[in-house]
């Protein structure tokens, strides 16, 4: 196995069965992977770890997809919307940090109250933030027009997961209807990329009824989409969602962290200077994990500003990591970890995707 991941680490371009073999690498022989990719990030994207102050808008949503916890189905969540304010408040914590970026998360809502104060909320944040600072939406699913409103208050990157790439399996784990659609889905990310914005999207790993095919496709996608940012995580099973039925059907966690690891790493690999997020959910299944994460290819992390009174209503998934209360003692605690994982956070800059500009020159 070594020699034949060797090999295939030395060509140029990778194919499906590349990827198939590289996901299917033991725990020995994957560390071939993750010492390429650590070699592509230093050479392509440095050594350095960018935060994104993660804000959780509002966990009110009008879809149901079936894996997630805050789906409109589950009444068991309390629903709640933050406040301009309290978005303000967390921005300036960001930027008083001197972290280049916030992003605005959110369940999603195509009501034009929901459209409008968000214009408006991006207003004001481009009032209060130097011009250098970046503001990624997690919004969902809008049209051409919303997107250039976004865009022209002072959003400059938005993130859409497509969070499969087989149109079979999207279909698993969202219901069959004029809400969820495979391809608007992937139009959103065409309409976002003719908005101007700069792009990410992002997939699931260890769903269940997914295939190696499926994870190796997923890349190819992305690869395909010349996507410029990524997050993906490990699916993580909530007990109130219908998907939560097939969970003894599931890998068990520890391999779909691995997985995850694995998928950041061949990601890196492939799309060398694209910003690749080392997501909450990995520090769900270890505590270590986004540092994993940024140890084998990833170079951004969210952390959670969110007042904390919200944290527990902005449920995706089961075992979602408890902030702790003193966010300063927690942020300063992450901030350590990353230069002991050898990178440098990198303070002051915006830490756009490398991708992103050559693809404009
Ligand atoms: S995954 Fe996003 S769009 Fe789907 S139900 Fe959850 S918050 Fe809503």
């Amino acid at each position: 196995m070594y020699e034949e991941i060797s090999k295939i680490l030395k060509k140029e371009n990778l194919t499906k069965d590349d990827l198939m073999f590289l996901l299917s690498a033991d725990d020995k022989a994957v560390q071939l992977i993750f010492d390429k990719a650590a070699e592509v990030k230093t050479q392509y994207v440095g050594n350095y770890t960018y935060f994104r102050g993660l804000i959780e808008l509002s966990n009110i949503c009008s879809k149901n997809c079936l894996y997630c916890g805050i789906r409109s189905g589950n009444k068991n969540v309390q629903r709640y919307s933050a406040t301009d304010e309290e978005a303000l408040k967390a921005v300036k914590y960001a930027l008083d940090r001197n972290w280049g970026s916030v992003v605005i998360q959110a369940g999603e809502r195509q009501d034009p109250k929901f459209i409008d104060r968000l214009e408006n909320l991006l207003k004001q944040i481009s009032s209060i933030s130097p011009e250098k600072t970046g503001v990624t939406l997690s919004l969902g699913e809008q049209n051409l027009e919303v997107y250039t409103r976004w865009l022209n208050a002072g959003a400059t990157r938005y993130l859409i997961r497509i969070e499969t790439s087989n149109e079979d399996l999207f279909y698993k784990i969202h219901p069959r209807d004029e809400l969820h659609n495979f391809e608007k889905r992937i139009q959103a990310l065409r309409d976002l990329r003719k908005a101007g914005y700069m792009t990410g999207t992002g997939v699931m790993i260890g769903l269940p009824f997914q295939t190696m095919e499926d994870l190796a496709d997923d890349l190819l996608f992305m690869q395909e989409y010349d996507i410029d940012m990524c997050g993906m995580g490990p699916y993580i099973e909530h007990e109130d969602t219908p998907l939560y039925q097939y969970k003894d059907q599931l890998l068990p966690l520890e391999e779909r962290y691995k997985l995850t690891l694995k998928m950041i790493a061949l990601l890196r690999i492939l799309m060398k200077d694209v910003n690749i997020a080392s997501v909450t959910a990995l520090q769900a299944v270890n505590p270590d994990g986004r540092e994993e994460g940024i140890r084998y290819g990833a170079n951004v992390i969210m952390p959670n500003i969110t007042p904390v009174k919200y944290h527990e209503s902005y449920n995706l998934y089961k075992g979602k990591p408890e902030i702790v209360p003193e966010t300063d003692k927690y942020i300063s605690q992450l901030e350590k970890q990353i230069n002991e994982s050898g990178d440098k956070v990198g303070y002051e800059e915006r830490g756009d995707p490398i991708h992103f500009k050559n693809r404009k020159k």
